[in-house]
């Protein structure tokens, strides 16, 4: 064996290329995944996807808005405002 310098340079050698194998196939998940998402997307098939991502965007909080021409019921506790049909506060559960 050589000095430990050189032992030093093998071992760190031979942990690299470990974890490159490790690595490996896990990068190639990625880039088949990466691909297959980009076919689909160029064929429509993800047509529904833009839509998932602006839902994301929304803040729940828009829940509100949407629904603000229906009658609300304020919570006592929190404020939230509910649905006149909800039983419950959505927010805290405590009975409306
Ligand atoms: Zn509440």
């Amino acid at each position: 064996m050589g000095s430990p310098g050189q032992l030093y340079a093998v071992a760190v050698g031979i942990l690299l290329l470990a974890a490159l194998g490790a690595s490996v196939p896990v990068l190639v998940e990625i880039a088949r995944d990466g691909l297959e998402r980009h076919r689909e997307r160029r064929t429509g098939e993800l047509g529904g996807d833009a839509d998932d991502e602006a839902s994301d965007r929304t803040p729940p909080d828009s829940l509100e808005a949407d629904t603000a021409g229906r009658t609300r019921v304020t919570c006592r506790r929190c404020g939230a405002a509910n649905d006149a049909e909800f039983t419950y506060c959505r927010r805290c559960t405590t009975p409306l």
